[in-house]
């Protein structure tokens, strides 16, 4: 019997569902043949699910999440649903609960510009002649953002807020397994960013990593960076890096700083992993492109496939354990665009191609 590859699709809002149509076309037509069968349950989330059943996660959507091997998110969030209060609202009540109860502590967003796309990155052409093929591993559900917070009303007579930054050892080295394992898939150079001479969790965080790396991977080359001086070699010669690994905040800051200086929004994706294993053995995971719902061109058939169909990979790559088929999306991707096969965010003097027609172009290319 063959073994079947579960997975729950939420679309979410504006774009979305256009793109998620699009790479569900691609995945499909590059699992033909394959030892496996694909099951995906459909639900709405986000903005979608607030207009079908009250609010943005509900447990229609909730469990089919939560009996499969991983998610493949669209986007959520968009001008109809931003009068509800901050804490109803799509992103605030969708997203970030489903990363919080899957317990995804660690996401990996691949930083790739292809050499053909250098006009999309705000960077001098010269800087990067072959483009950029750099990970960011970014510390997910900890640091900061979690700890605890308080306002108070008079401090020595003022008002004044604090939040605070903490880390155990286990949470720094489950994530330091995570860019291990994405090193070793790639040049096996890791940089880890912190800012060990200030903030005492960067000291813990700088031994641990440190430390697991001498024990586990030996055969990596560690690499050390204040999270200052990482921005700025970021922004001056990003293939400086191969895998940065960093806390929660920093990597925040500097996943967007890869972003931006990577061009599109439309062709980046990510995954965001659990631990443990999921039935199959694997890891699972939430993937979604690195945009939004993007409500100025929703609805026009305009959007950018490319991240949500990289995403699918990641999945693959992830979730799945099949490395080859996210090979074989990756490179048709690739090829589509080096053909000239482009959305309009990337078109540079090309005739922009609809999102069906960018997933046609992808498909053939299998
Ligand atoms: P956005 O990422 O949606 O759009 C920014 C710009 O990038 C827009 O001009 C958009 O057209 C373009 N863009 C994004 N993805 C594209 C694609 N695939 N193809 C072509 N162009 C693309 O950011 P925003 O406008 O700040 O946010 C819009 C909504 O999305 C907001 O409600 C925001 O909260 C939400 N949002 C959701 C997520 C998520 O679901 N993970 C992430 C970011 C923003």
């Amino acid at each position: 019997m063959k073994k079947t590859f579960k997975f729950t699709v939420l679309p979410g809002d504006g774009i979305g569902p256009e793109v998620m149509d699009a790479a569900l076309d691609v995945l499909k037509k590059a699992c033909e043949g394959e030892d496996f069968e694909l099951s995906y349950t459909r639900c709405d989330v986000g903005g979608a699910a607030i207009d079908s059943c009250g609010e943005a996660l509900p447990k229609s959507t909730l469990e089919p999440c939560a009996a499969a091997d991983a998610i493949l998110f669209g986007s959520v969030g968009g001008p109809k649903w931003e009068h509800l209060p901050a804490n109803l609202q799509p992103e605030r009540a969708a997203l970030l609960p489903l990363r919080k109860i899957f317990k995804l502590f660690a996401n990996v967003r691949p930083g790739l510009l292809y050499p053909q796309l250098t006009d999309a990155s705000p960077l001098k052409k010269e800087r990067i002649p072959n483009g950029i093929d750099i990970v960011c591993i970014r510390e997910l559900t900890g640091g900061i953002y979690f700890g605890e917070k308080k306002t108070f009303k008079t401090l020595e007579g003022e008002t004044a807020a604090c939040d605070t930054m903490m880390y155990k050892v286990g949470e720094i080295e489950r994530i330091a397994e995570v860019a291990a394992q994405t090193a070793m898939r790639r040049s096996k150079k890791v940089c880890s960013v912190d800012k060990a001479n200030v903030l005492e969790t960067s000291v813990l965080w700088r031994k641990t990593v440190s430390e697991f790396f001498a024990k586990n991977y030996p055969e990596i080359e560690l690499k050390h960076l204040y999270v200052d001086n990482a921005a700025m070699q970021l922004a001056r010669d990003p293939n400086q890096f191969d895998v940065i690994f960093t806390e929660n905040m920093f990597g925040d800051i500097l996943s967007d700083e890869m972003a931006v200086v990577c061009g599109s929004l439309g062709m980046l994706c990510s995954a965001s992993l659990g631990d443990g294993s999921n039935s199959l053995g694997f890891k699972f995971g939430l993937y979604e492109p690195a945009g939004g719902s993007a409500p100025d061109i929703a609805g026009k058939g305009i959007a950018n496939p490319c991240a949500q169909i990289l995403s699918a990979a990641m999945m693959m790559r992830y979730s799945f354990g099949r490395d080859d088929i996210a090979v074989k999306i990756e490179s048709a991707v690739r090829k589509a665009v080096c053909d000239n096969v482009r959305t309009g965010d990337i078109a540079f003097g090309n005739k922009p191609v609809s999102t069906k027609e960018m997933a046609r172009a992808v498909i053939d290319r299998l």
